[in-house]
């Protein structure tokens, strides 16, 4: 590599708006044991292997973001906790924390696998992980995940207590499923001192279910839940999208994660990267960059370093998600467990 060449490759990626890309989520698999209705089909058709990144080559895209200057990391999927040896992963990439690159490590998870790896996720420097809980009702729990089981992850949850793990829940706020339960949702994870964060659902991918049935708008919600709580907002920002207020009843705080009815692009600081290495600069559009070509091109990371560039020079400004009666087709195609949420 050339002094120009060594130099480019440790800038700072930076986009057309000046926004500094400091965030990037991984999803580590497309494939998961639950089925969640607002994010799978029953019947879900996952990717051959051969597609998939290897677990040295999710290494290798994720360092070379981190020499560009990406602080978090997020690691997602389909569930990220039922990829085979993911812990090696894991375990790899917190060199970077060791090293002071990275800032951050942390994931998304059903919680489902949580009783078993708890202690080696914070052994590794994970201080922090989101745990998706949409309801506290086993029945129902099992109903939206298709496949769950609540005590399992309510298990999973403790052993992350135990391991010293913070913990956020996200709930996806869906219209006569969990809606009449969100004060319940707020007592629960406040009273264990967890954050909790709502999202909307988002109109990704073909699932079994019609959208606007579940959409459940969370200027709706939170206009209900200021007749009950007193919902202070507060600067608190955790390099996502979401807004946080302080409930004055529980103490704890609550985010609403809005991306229909509100805009968040203005300082969108991440980008996301698929299981088959394919980069997308935005949520909401379907423009993407692959950068598993440039990784099994060649050993070195000239190539992808190169891709990743190009990539960030198209990042967006925003996105248009609609979700509408009259259009039955999802405005991105792409199933939120490829790009993971
Ligand atoms: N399996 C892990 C989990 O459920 O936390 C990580 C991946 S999941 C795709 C990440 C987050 O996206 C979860 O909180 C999930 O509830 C949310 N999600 C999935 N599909 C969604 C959709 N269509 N709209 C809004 N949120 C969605
Ligand atoms: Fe799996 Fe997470 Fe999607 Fe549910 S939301 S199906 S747990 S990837």
């Amino acid at each position: 590599m050339d002094i120009a060449e060594k130099a480019r490759t440790a800038a700072p990626l930076i986009d057309p708006f000046m926004r500094k890309i400091s965030y990037l989520r991984v999803s580590v698999t497309d494939r998961c044991d639950f089925r969640c209705v607002y994010c799978m089909a029953e019947n879900m058709t996952f990717l051959p292997k051969k597609d998939v990144l290897t677990l040295e080559e999710l290494d290798r895209l994720c360092s070379a973001f981190v020499s560009r200057g990406v602080k978090k990391l997020r690691l997602t999927g389909g569930e990220p906790l039922v990829r085979r040896d993911i812990m090696q992963l894991i375990r790899r990439l917190s060199r970077h924390l060791v090293s002071g690159s990275l800032e951050e490590l942390t994931l998304t998870t059903n919680g489902s696998q949580l009783s078993r790896y708890a202690d080696e996720l914070a052994d590794c420097g994970v201080r922090r992980i989101n745990v998706s809980v949409d309801t506290l009702d086993p029945e129902k729990f099992r109903a939206i995940t298709r496949r769950g089981d609540l005590s399992v992850v309510l298990k999973g949850l403790e052993a992350a207590a135990r391991a010293g793990l913070q913990v956020k829940i996200n709930a996806v706020a869906l219209k006569g499923v969990n809606e009449h339960e969100i004060d319940d949702m707020i007592r629960w994870s406040h009273g264990l001192g967890y954050d909790l964060t709502l999202i909307e659902t988002m109109p990704l991918g073909e699932i079994d279910d019609d959208r606007t049935d579940q959409y459940l708008p969370l200027s709706q919600v939170r206009a209900d839940l200021m007749d009950r709580f007193t919902l202070d907002d507060i600067p608190y920002k955790t390099g996502g999208p979401a807004r946080y207020v302080r409930v004055r009843e529980t103490g704890g705080r609550l985010g609403f994660i809005t991306p229909l009815s509100h805009n968040f692009c203005e300082t969108c600081n991440r980008v996301r990267v698929t299981c088959t290495g394919t980069l997308f600069m935005c949520l909401g559009q379907e423009d993407a960059a692959d950068l598993r070509a440039p990784l099994r091109a060649s050993e070195g990371d000239d190539l992808l370093h190169k891709a990743i560039d190009e990539a960030i020079s198209r990042k967006p400004k925003g996105h248009d998600f609609i979700i509408d009666r009259d259009r039955q087709a999802p405005a991105v195609s792409r199933h939120m467990s490829m790009t993971g949420g």
